[in-house]
């Protein structure tokens, strides 16, 4: 496994044999097997796989957790070598943002609502990293994980809009054996907010049961969400939203693909997870 943060490195391995498919697996480490199963579906698609592993800083609002977020490069170094990773890329700050650097790249309307409302400049961040990665790598495909639902609908649209030559594949999300959705930042929770982030899956079941049960009204289904989340004390919710799977536009009238979303703050702790109907 090679393990670099000097681009020509990347490009020289990327491109020794030429026919060879690439899969690119892009994360910000602390890995979890949410991770591994990208990088398993990667390796099971292409001739060989590489992972990134950066922490990037222009997803992160000053008041974000940039400076604490989670990191153990020999941790993650040595799962990615079980998991028979070809090449990582552990680039620094200086190499992706010498000085000098002043291009943008800005996905506007499906950027807007969700985690673009609370977070409004993380995805200008999210599509400019992707984009110098796409342009690093130059991947056959790229994995991303269902966890981050907005972020898959934006990537897909910068690649399409772009016309990036590069498959996106998107996978499932990993959970916890009682629900909890696989995240680098479930590490922050203590035993009580542990507990208490079950109560994301629980709003996300009672809506997607309601649905399914034949409610038809959006804003019934959200207002169930919204108290399951109010009855949790250790939980302060940000978003709950029933909206159109691919526009993201809230809907009035249940109506499939829709995505079910939310964020919740645990204590300290943001958290997100979302199911498609
Ligand atoms: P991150 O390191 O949080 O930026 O995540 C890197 C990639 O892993 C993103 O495409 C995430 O959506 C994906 N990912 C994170 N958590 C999970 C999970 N629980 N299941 C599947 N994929 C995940």
């Amino acid at each position: 496994m090679i393990v670099t943060d000097d681009i020509d490195q990347v490009r020289h391995t990327r491109w020794a044999s030429p026919s060879a498919t690439w899969g690119l697996v892009p994360t910000m480490g602390y890995l979890h097997e949410g991770h591994i199963s990208l990088v398993q579906a990667a390796k099971a698609a292409n001739d060989y796989v590489a992972v990134t592993i950066y922490v990037n800083p222009t997803q992160f609002a000053p008041h974000e957790d940039l400076a604490s977020y989670p990191r153990d490069l020999q941790r993650d170094l040595a799962l990615l070598r079980q998991a028979g990773v070809d090449l990582v890329f552990t680039p620094s700050d200086a190499i992706m943002y010498p000085a000098g650097f002043q291009t943008q790249v800005a996905v506007t309307e499906v950027t807007r609502p969700l985690e673009g409302a609370a977070r409004p400049t993380h995805f200008a961040g999210v599509t400019l990293v992707v984009a110098k990665l796409f342009n690093i790598i130059q991947p056959t495909r790229a994995y991303f994980g269902q966890k981050d639902a907005q972020q898959t609908i934006v990537l897909q649209r910068m690649v399409q809009d772009l016309n990036f030559p590069v498959q996106m594949v998107i996978c499932p999300i990993l959970r916890e054996p009682d629900g909890l959705a696989m995240s680098s930042r479930n590490k922050y929770l203590n035993s009580a907010e542990r507990q208490a982030a079950l109560v994301l899956r629980r709003a996300l079941d009672a809506a997607v049961a309601a649905v399914r049960g034949g409610e038809t009204v959006a804003e019934v289904v959200r207002q169930q969400m919204r108290a399951i989340i109010a009855a949790e004390p250790l939980a302060k919710l940000d978003y709950v939203s029933l909206a159109h799977a691919t526009t993201l536009v809230e809907l009035e009238e249940f109506a499939s693909p829709a995505l079910f979303s939310l964020a919740v703050t645990i204590g300290r702790t943001r958290l997100i997870d979302n199911e498609v109907v």
